[in-house]
């Protein structure tokens, strides 16, 4: 392990852990591009995962999002979820943010997680945006929201969405004070990714990554690890606190 890792991770009191898609890989949930690959291959993310997509076909839409629920529900946290939720009980300050919906980080134990794109185990009405616990069982797919009568959707954040202003005024606090910003499992390629990472670089904060590939932020981090985080990160339990998970 390369020496500063070491020292800024002992030394620090307040460490932001930001997390995407490639972080649950290992757990078997894939990422989008990759989910594409699966039996859903011939339709694009726009006939998936927008609000348009939705309006065009909620029946397509529901059912992709009932199967990734599924795999989700069959999927369990990974050693590097582990470790992040470890980080939170032996550290003074430390903050999940991810752009994940599988909850894989609650289940793993963490518990200071602000969820930026929402939770695919939600559900809410598509007119009103009010989160709906359950609903009238019928054939209709998707099912009807019981007070007005409009479609039901997951509680998860689409592209050409906005992010929750809750979710994002907590996150961009957490990432303003934090010292350590460790990336893990992100492309850092679009919002809100690259405006977080910015944001951490601005307020002077150690950046570490986390990825198999080259990113664009690879040229401005601190620190980066190439390679799985389910690899990388039970190693720094045992060289850094000489612990095991
Ligand atoms: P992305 O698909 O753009 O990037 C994933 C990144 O993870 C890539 O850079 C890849 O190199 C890296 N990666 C792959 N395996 C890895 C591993 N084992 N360890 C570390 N890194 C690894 O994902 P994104 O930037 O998170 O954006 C996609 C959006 O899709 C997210 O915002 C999220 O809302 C949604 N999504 C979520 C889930 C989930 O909840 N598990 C799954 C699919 C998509």
């Amino acid at each position: 392990m390369p020496k500063p890792l070491h020292d800024f991770l002992k030394q620090a009191q307040r460490i932001v852990v930001f997390t995407g898609a490639g972080l649950s890989a290992e757990s078997g949930v894939p990422t989008f591009r990759d989910a594409q690959t699966s039996l859903w291959t011939w339709y694009s993310l726009e006939d998936l995962a927008t609000p348009e997509g939705f309006v065009k076909n909620p029946r397509l839409v529901w059912e992709w999002h009932v199967w990734l629920r599924k795999l989700i529900d069959s999927a369990h946290p990974n050693p590097a979820h582990r470790v992040i939720a470890w980080m939170e009980e032996l550290l003074p300050e430390v903050t999940v943010i991810t752009q994940n919906v599988d909850g894989l980080h609650q289940r793993a134990g963490s518990q200071n997680i602000i969820e930026l794109h929402g939770n695919i185990q939600r559900t809410r009405c598509f007119n009103e945006g009010y989160v709906v616990g359950d609903w009238e069982k019928t054939e209709e797919i998707p099912p009807k929201c019981s007070v007005c009568g409009g479609y039901l959707r997951p509680d998860v954040v689409w592209y050409n969405e906005a992010i929750p202003e809750d979710a994002w005024l907590a996150a961009s606090h957490s990432v303003r004070h934090c010292e350590v910003f460790i990336t893990i499992g992100s492309s850092g390629l679009v919002y809100p990714a690259t405006e977080l990472c910015n944001l951490a670089l601005a307020s002077n904060a150690k950046v570490i990554q986390i990825n198999p590939r080259v990113t664009p932020l690879d040229a401005h981090a601190s620190i980066n690890l190439r390679g799985k985080a389910g690899q990388i990160m039970p190693k720094w339990v045992l060289e850094i606190w000489g612990g095991q998970i």
